[in-house]
């Protein structure tokens, strides 16, 4: 499906010139639609249950959705279908810790190393005694508490409007899942009382928390997380609204960590084969952003072993491939240059 800003226009203060034709938006919506029906009967993986409401998934399900910085967007398969975003909340928390505290406050609670070691690991960097990176769970919590408020629903409802903002829509949190991560997240809460322990965190661990299950458990599909990603990609204003969502001097920052710690581990590979700053969450999606021109999303619930969507992956390899997006491909060729190969 494939929608278009009013007019086709693009927003004033747009970062590119190169809005592609219908003609060409056709071509890119074939390739799309052919991606989606190559992986759509793949079923391997499994759905993850550790959290257990996330057991609930559709394993069948299987969205895609590219939005470009000007605004268009294409879709195919299950893209409105919602899903908690999961760690995929984790680059957009660690933008607003940068903003609220500086890059240089920020970085005395979080590093910015891969790990090397499982998301969930209950374990700080020995050099640094910090978490090693916003993008695996003690980085995330680190981050959670840097931004969360008193009283703690309004650094929740604020870190979901700015989300929204992003997206292009009011976004809302799933209360089933919060309470769910709530009720079984022992391994964060252990996390969380060890960053106390090395006072990385203050004493409202509580607080610190709720902050964090809420900002996993908040809804999104496969649009809001493409146009998420094209408004990072967008020098932080969103490609429709334009409304300036994020500090753009930051976002380097945080598509560097996405870069070398986005996909669990499976990163290394994630950045040798796709190339491109990016997200994957346990409820199986996956974003990533091609920047100053696309923001691409999957979403397909079976997960791999290393706990990436089976099918997002596939999916984001061909996209990657077929389009040239690898940041270090020879042309890095990208939506800007999409004409000459299609
Ligand atoms: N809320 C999940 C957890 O903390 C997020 C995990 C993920 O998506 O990697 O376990």
């Amino acid at each position: 499906m494939m929608e278009t800003t009013p007019g086709n226009e693009i927003p004033q203060n747009s970062t590119t010139t190169n809005a592609l034709s219908p003609w060409l938006g056709l071509q890119l919506q074939k390739i799309i639609d052919g991606i989606y029906k190559k992986y759509r009967d793949i079923d391997d993986g499994a759905v993850a249950t550790y959290i257990p409401e996330l057991g609930k998934a559709n394993p069948k399900d299987f969205g895609i959705c590219l939005a470009t910085v000007e605004g268009q967007v294409y879709t195919a398969g299950d893209w409105d279908k919602e899903f908690t975003i999961q760690s995929m909340c984790k680059p957009f928390a660690f933008q607003l810790a940068l903003e609220q505290h500086g890059t240089e406050k920020t970085l005395k609670h979080v590093g910015v190393e891969p790990s090397g070691e499982a998301f969930n690991s209950i374990e700080l960097d020995p050099k640094s005694g910090r978490p090693f990176n916003p993008m695996v769970n003690a980085g995330a919590i680190a981050v959670a508490s840097l931004i969360k408020q008193s009283p703690v629903e309004a650094g929740v409802d604020a870190f979901v409007e700015t989300m929204g903002k992003a997206a292009g829509r009011k976004l809302r949190i799933d209360q089933s899942v919060f309470a769910s991560e709530t009720a079984t997240g022992h391994r964060n809460r252990a996390i969380a009382y060890l960053l106390l322990n090395a006072g990385i965190i203050d004493e409202e661990v509580p607080q610190s928390l709720h902050q964090y299950f809420a900002q996993c458990s908040m809804l999104v599909n496969c649009k809001d997380l493409a146009m998420m990603a094209a408004t990072l990609g967008n020098i932080g204003n969103h490609p429709v609204t334009n409304e300036r969502v994020f500090d753009f001097q930051l976002i380097k920052h945080v598509m560097a960590v996405m870069f070398s710690c986005g996909l669990y581990d499976y990163a290394g590979n994630w950045a040798f084969e796709v190339g491109l700053p990016a997200k994957s969450g346990v409820s199986g999606g996956i974003f990533g952003v091609v920047n100053r021109q696309l923001g691409i999303s999957v979403y397909s619930p079976k997960l791999d072993a290393q706990g990436n969507s089976v099918r997002g992956i596939l999916a984001c390899r061909e996209l990657a491939s077929h389009f040239g997006l690898h940041a270090f491909d020879f042309s890095n060729v990208g939506s800007s240059f999409m004409q000459w190969l299609l």
